[in-house]
C-alpha cells in the first residue's frame, strides 16, 4: 500500500501531466492509492448481453455484441452527426454521435467485434442508440458484472473525462499494480469475521461480479477503515493512560454515607446507581478518569455529580463543578448547597460577578483546603485560582467548553484530577465512540419516576390564535411560557428583526402579562438580569433565542413555543423542549411553522411529535442528516475523512471494529509483534497527518 501511496498518478498509463493536474484538482486524486480509493457512487449492470431482436422500448441500458457495417456523416454545422450501422446478426441498429465525431470515426473499424452499451430507443421500427460506451469484447468479458460509475465534476466532463475514463484507469491500475497488495489484517481476524481478502475487495468494489460480492467487498473495506480509526483512538487513549497516573479513591466515607442516609431526597434510579458504580470503578483504578456522562435533560445528572464529588471529599480531595453560564453555575450552587446543607461541607460559588472580598476568601479557603467544593463558570480556571488538593472535576454541558479550557484545569495539579463531563446532548453510542474517542461513556437512560412526558404539537401559522389562547390560559393558571425565535447566526439582521417584532407582537397580544426578553447580543449582565426575572416568576413569558437552550431550570414553565421550528435542527429542538416538563404540570412544546413545509421537513418535525426520547431523536437526526451536521457533537478541527464507512449507518461495524481493536491492543499494546506491524503502518499512514486525537479528548 505504501508504494501505491507514494506513486504519483502521472505514472499511470493513460494519465499525462495535464490529466494528472485535473484529477488532482477536481477529485483529489494524486497518487495510485487515491485512484484506487476513489470508489464508485453506483453501478451499471454489465453482466448480460442482449440481442437486437429481443430489445423492447422499456429496457434500461443494455449491452450488445456485434460489428459496424458502415459509417456515414450526416447534416451540417451544429447538426452534424456520425451514424454507424451496427448489426449483431439478429437485426440492425443506428448508433449516433453528435460530438467528438472525428476522434470516434478514427477509432472505430468495420468488420471488427465491439460491445456497445447504452439506452436503446425505437422509432417506427428502427432501433438506435446515442453515444454508447464501446468496449472490445475481451474487455467486456474481463469486466463482466457490475461496473462502477464515478462521481465527476462539470469541469472533468467538459474536458472529456467520463466515469468510464476513470473506470478504465482503475482497471489499468488493477492489472498492473494490484498484485503488490498484501492484506494487512491478520489472517486469524479475517477468517473469524469472514472478511473478504483486501485485494479481492479492492477489485470488487470497482467491478463486482454481482451484488452479493459487492456487499462483501463493501463490508470488508468499511470494516478496515473503521478498524484503523478505532485502533488509532484506543491506542492514543491507552498511551495517555499510561503516561498519566490517577489518584485512587479507595474509601467511601462519612460525607457520602451521611448524605446518602440523611439528605437524599429520593431513591436513585437504577441508571443513576449503575453510573455511580462505573465512575467509582474508574476512580479507584489507578488511572485518570475521563468519562462522558450522557443523560437526557432531567435525568438527574446533577445528583450523580454530587455523590461522586462526595467520594472525592471522603478521600481527602477537593472537587470542582464548572458550568457554561453564570445562571447555570448559580443554579447548581443553590441546588447542591441546599441538598448538602446538613452534612457540613463548605461549598462556594465563583463567577465573574463574585465580589472581590468573597473572591479573596474563596482563594484563601481553596489553598488552605477548607473549601470542599467550588462551583463556578470559567472563573474557576483562571490562573490565580489554586487548589490545595483538587481531585475531581465535573464539567456540565461540555460542548460549550473548549478543549484548551479543560486542559488548563488539568494542569492545576501534578497529577490531574478525575474528569467527568456531563452532557444532555444525546449522541448515539457508536458515534460517541468515535467522536469522543478516548472518553469512556456512561449513559443515564432512565428518567426519575412520575415525570409526565411533554406533549409536542406541530402547528401551522394559521393556528396562531389558538396557540395564543392556550398560552393565555396557562398564564392565568400561574404557569410560565417560553417563546423562542430562531437566531441561528447571532449577527443576522433579519433574524434579529423578526425577534424584535415578535417581542413587540407578544407584548401587544398579551397586555397585562409580564414579558421578559433575552438574546445572545445582549451584554451578559443584562441577559442574566432578564433570565432571573423569568426564573423568579417576575415575568410570565420569556421571549428568547436559543441562548436559553442550555440548562436553565424553571419548573413552573409549562409551554415552549418554537417559532419557525423548521429552521432548527432536531437535537436543538429537543434541547429546547427539555426546558419544560420539569415540574408537576403537564407541559407542551409547540412547533410553529409556516403552512407550506417540504415533505422531508415535515418528516423531520414528526420525529419530535412522536417521541420524547432524546436518543431516538438523535439517532433519527443522525440518519437524516449524517454525522457531519450533528449539532453540539462535532468540534472544530475534527474532519473524519472516511472513504466508505458511514458513522451514521454503520453502527454495528463500528462496534465490531472497536471490539477487535481492543483485543489486538490488549495482546500487543504497541503493535510491535509481526502480524500487527502492517496494521500499525497503515494506521499511521492514514492518521498521522489527519487527526490529532489529543485535541478532542
Ligand atoms: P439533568 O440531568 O438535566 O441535569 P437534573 O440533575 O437537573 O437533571 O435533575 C432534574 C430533576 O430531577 C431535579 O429536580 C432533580 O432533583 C430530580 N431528580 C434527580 N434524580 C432523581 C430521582 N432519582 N428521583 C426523583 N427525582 C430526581
Ligand atoms: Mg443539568
Amino acid at each position: 500500500m505504501d508504494r501505491l501511496r507514494e506513486t504519483d498518478i502521472t505514472y499511470l498509463k493513460g494519465v499525462g501531466p495535464s490529466r494528472a493536474k485535473l484529477l488532482g484538482e477536481e477529485l483529489g486524486i494524486r497518487s495510485f492509492y487515491d485512484l484506487l480509493y476513489h470508489f464508485p457512487s453506483h453501478y451499471v449492470d454489465r453482466s448480460r448481453f442482449y440481442s437486437i431482436r429481443s430489445l423492447s422500448q422499456d429496457m434500461p441500458m443494455v449491452q450488445i455484441r456485434g460489428r459496424f457495417i458502415s459509417f456515414t456523416v450526416q447534416g451540417e454545422g451544429a447538426k452534424t452527426r456520425l451514424i454507424g450501422l451496427f448489426t449483431d446478426g439478429t437485426g440492425t441498429m443506428e448508433v449516433v454521435w453528435f460530438r467528438r465525431i472525428k476522434a470516434i470515426r478514427e477509432q472505430l473499424r468495420t468488420a471488427t467485434d465491439y460491445v456497445i452499451f447504452g439506452k436503446p430507443s425505437e422509432f417506427s421500427g428502427h432501433w438506435s442508440m446515442v453515444h454508447p460506451e464501446i468496449d472490445s469484447p475481451q474487455k467486456a468479458e474481463t469486466t463482466k458484472g457490475l461496473r462502477g460509475v464515478y462521481p465527476l465534476t462539470e469541469k472533468l466532463r467538459n474536458r472529456g473525462i467520463t466515469s468510464r475514463t476513470i473506470f478504465n484507469l482503475v482497471q489499468t491500475l488493477i492489472e498492473t499494480r494490484l498484485s503488490h497488495v498484501t492484506d494487512p489484517l491478520p489472517d486469524d481476524l479475517r477468517r473469524r469475521l469472514r472478511l473478504m481478502d483486501k485485494r479481492e475487495a479492492l477489485i470488487a468494489i470497482h467491478n463486482p461480479h454481482d451484488s452479493q460480492q459487492l456487499v462483501k467487498a463493501k463490508e470488508r473495506l468499511k470494516f478496515e477503515e473503521l478498524f484503523y480509526l478505532q485502533l488509532n483512538i484506543l491506542s492514543y487513549s491507552r498511551r495517555r493512560a499510561m503516561r498519566i497516573g490517577g489518584r485512587r479513591f479507595t474509601t467511601i466515607g462519612t460525607f457520602f454515607n451521611s448524605f446518602y442516609s440523611q439528605c437524599l431526597p429520593f431513591e436513585l434510579t437504577g441508571a443513576q446507581k449503575r453510573v455511580i458504580k462505573e465512575i467509582r470503578r474508574d476512580m479507584n483504578s489507578g488511572r485518570q478518569m475521563n468519562r462522558l456522562l450522557q443523560g437526557d435533560v432531567g435525568s438527574g445528572k446533577t445528583l450523580v455529580a454530587l455523590l461522586c464529588m462526595l467520594i472525592a471529599l471522603d478521600n481527602g480531595y477537593q472537587a470542582c463543578l464548572m458550568a457554561p453560564t453564570e445562571i447555570l453555575a448559580t443554579q447548581h450552587f443553590e441546588t447542591l448547597s441546599g441538598l448538602a446543607s446538613k452534612i457540613g461541607i463548605n461549598i462556594k460559588l465563583l463567577t465573574g460577578s463574585t465580589p472581590k472580598k468573597q473572591r479573596d476568601l474563596i482563594h484563601q479557603q481553596l489553598t488552605d483546603g477548607s473549601l470542599h467544593i467550588l462551583i463556578g463558570t470559567h472563573a474557576v480556571i483562571e490562573d490565580n485560582v489554586q487548589f490545595a488538593n483538587l481531585g475531581f472535576v465535573v464539567i456540565d454541558e461540555q460542548h460549550r467548553f473548549g478543549v484548551a479550557q479543560r486542559a488548563k484545569l488539568w494542569k492545576k495539579n501534578a497529577i490531574p484530577p478525575h474528569v467527568l463531563v456531563m452532557t444532555a446532548t444525546p449522541i448515539p453510542r457508536t458515534l460517541a465512540m468515535t467522536l469522543y474517542g478516548d472518553l469512556d461513556v456512561s449513559v443515564i437512560d432512565e428518567l426519575p419516576p412520575g415525570r409526565k412526558p411533554v406533549t409536542t404539537l406541530l402547528r401551522y401559522e394559521d393556528k396562531r390564535l389558538d396557540v395564543y389562547r392556550s398560552i393565555a390560559r396557562q398564564v392565568k393558571q400561574g404557569r410560565q411560557v417560553y417563546i423562542v425565535y430562531p437566531l441561528i447566526k447571532e449577527n443576522e439582521k433579519s433574524d434579529l428583526k423578526s425577534l424584535e417584532e415578535g417581542y413587540e407582537q407578544i407584548c401587544e397580544t398579551f397586555r397585562g402579562f409580564r414579558v421578559a426578553y433575552v438574546h445572545g447580543k445582549m451584554k451578559p449582565a443584562e441577559k442574566d438580569a432578564q433570565m432571573n426575572i423569568f426564573a423568579s416568576h417576575r415575568a410570565d413569558i420569556l421571549v428568547a433565542t436559543t441562548v436559553i437552550e442550555v440548562g436553565v431550570n424553571v419548573p413552573n414553565a409549562t409551554i415552549m413555543v418554537i417559532e419557525n421550528a423548521e429552521r432548527f435542527g432536531l437535537s436543538q429542538l429537543h434541547q429546547l423542549r427539555g426546558r419544560v416538563g420539569r415540574g408537576e404540570g403537564q407541559s407542551y412544546c409547540i412547533l410553529m411553522t409556516k403552512p407550506q413545509i417540504a415533505a422531508d421537513t415535515r418528516k423531520r418535525l414528526s420525529i419530535m411529535t412522536s417521541t420524547t426520547d432524546g436518543f431516538l431523536v438523535a439517532e433519527a437526526d443522525l440518519k437524516l442528516r449524517g454525522p457531519g451536521d450533528l449539532e453540539g457533537t462535532l468540534q472544530s478541527g475534527l474532519a473524519l475523512d472516511l472513504h466508505i464507512a458511514n458513522l451514521a449507518t454503520d453502527g454495528q461495524l463500528i462496534q465490531l471494529a472497536r471490539d477487535e481493536a481492543e483485543k489486538i491492543l490488549d495482546a500487543d499494546p504497541a503493535l510491535t509483534s509481526s502480524p500487527n506491524l502492517s496494521l500499525a503502518r497503515e494506521m499511521h499512514a492514514i492518521f498521522d497527518k489527519a487527526i490529532d486525537w489529543s485535541m478532542i479528548s
